[in-house]
């Protein structure tokens, strides 16, 4: 993983010191709005499950709005009715989320609008290479931006990139402390909408969440070197970026980050409360063992009430054995 949280500095977490770190100490909560958005790829397994819960809690502790947004914009890789699953999953766990279901496919107009946008401020280029042709001059799989000056047309099947900045998208990390990257991934020009024309994931969670209010994303640390980039399109837009929390992903057996593609287990509805207990557990709080026989509505009321974010581990993963 090329990102290397810095963790020397263990009493940071209220002290953001990044340009796109908004500073503010855990006594003066900030009004927030937070959500969790899974891909309609599969059911929740634990991983996504741990991802749902620590948003959860992180909203409900600081009195914010939790939002459901489903990513539905890549249809190659959904499941028919895996989002209705999902959100039964959600329901029967005890996390009753606020305001409508965001569903990312209806807002496909607003990012090309976006899109559009960036092009006439020539921030866009066409780019008609294959990942064989990046791989064969590229010594570390980045994307040299061999188009940058190509002037190639926008139309037909080719991926639109968004030239790259000027600055370091380092952040503070509310969870992982300071965060740096290598510099080529701050040079990198990157996909914004895909040579198949879907939208690139980027994009709609930047679009989305400004649009949406998110003001906290709370998410895996897979997605955390996806952050800088997302910083890029902050500036852009011109808009202030959100809080971010990097939750430990949970591994299993083999090392592997538990995921649809590696075949993780659904949660189930008859385990909520033991499943609930141990994704709580997961995140460092401490619940009682006699919780596990309760409700999952009262486990979640005693982990809001019980939260600690200083808690969270500040790890990169965790096994997780059922
Ligand atoms: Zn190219």
């Amino acid at each position: 993983m090329p990102a290397t949280p810095n963790d020397s500095s263990t009493d940071s977490r209220t002290h953001a010191e990044s340009e796109f770190g908004r500073s503010f100490s855990t006594s003066e909560k900030p009004s927030l709005r937070g959500r969790f958005a899974p891909s309609p790829s599969g059911p929740l397994h634990f991983g996504s499950l741990v991802a749902a819960v620590g948003s959860y809690l992180i909203a409900k502790y600081y009195g914010a709005e939790w939002q459901v947004r489903i990513e539905d914009i890549d249809p190659p890789r959904e499941i028919d009715g895996a989002a209705d699953t999902i959100l039964r999953q959600l329901e029967t766990f005890g996390l009753h989320w606020d305001g409508p279901i965001v569903y990312q496919s209806d807002n496909i107009p607003r990012f090309l609008d976006i899109l559009e946008s960036l092009k006439r401020q020539d921030l866009l280029y066409a780019c008609d290479c294959t990942r064989k042709q990046i791989n064969k001059i590229s010594d570390d799989g980045r994307y040299p931006n061999i188009c940058r000056d190509k002037q190639l047309s926008f139309e037909g099947e080719v991926a639109w990139k968004l030239r790259h900045g000027k600055n370091n998208y380092d952040f503070f990390d509310q969870v992982q402390g300071q965060c740096d990257f290598d510099e080529s991934l701050y040079r990198e020009d990157f996909t914004v909408k895909r040579k198949d024309g879907l939208m690139a994931y980027q994009l709609a969670v930047v679009v989305d969440d400004i649009d949406s209010g998110i003001d906290h994303v709370v998410r895996g640390i897979d997605l955390l070197d996806s952050t800088p980039r997302q910083l890029r399109l902050y500036e852009v837009l011109g808009k202030a970026a959100p809080l971010w929390y990097h939750l430990p992903l949970a591994i299993n057996e083999e090392g592997n980050k538990l995921s649809k593609q590696n075949h993780a287990e659904a949660i189930e509805a008859v385990k909520a409360s033991q499943q609930l207990h141990q994704a709580i557990a997961f995140l460092g709080q401490k619940p009682p063992v006699a919780l596990r026989q309760e409700p999952p509505e009262i486990i979640i009321d005693w982990a809001i009430e019980h939260f600690s974010l200083g808690s969270i581990p500040r790890q990169q993963q965790i096994p997780y054995f059922d």
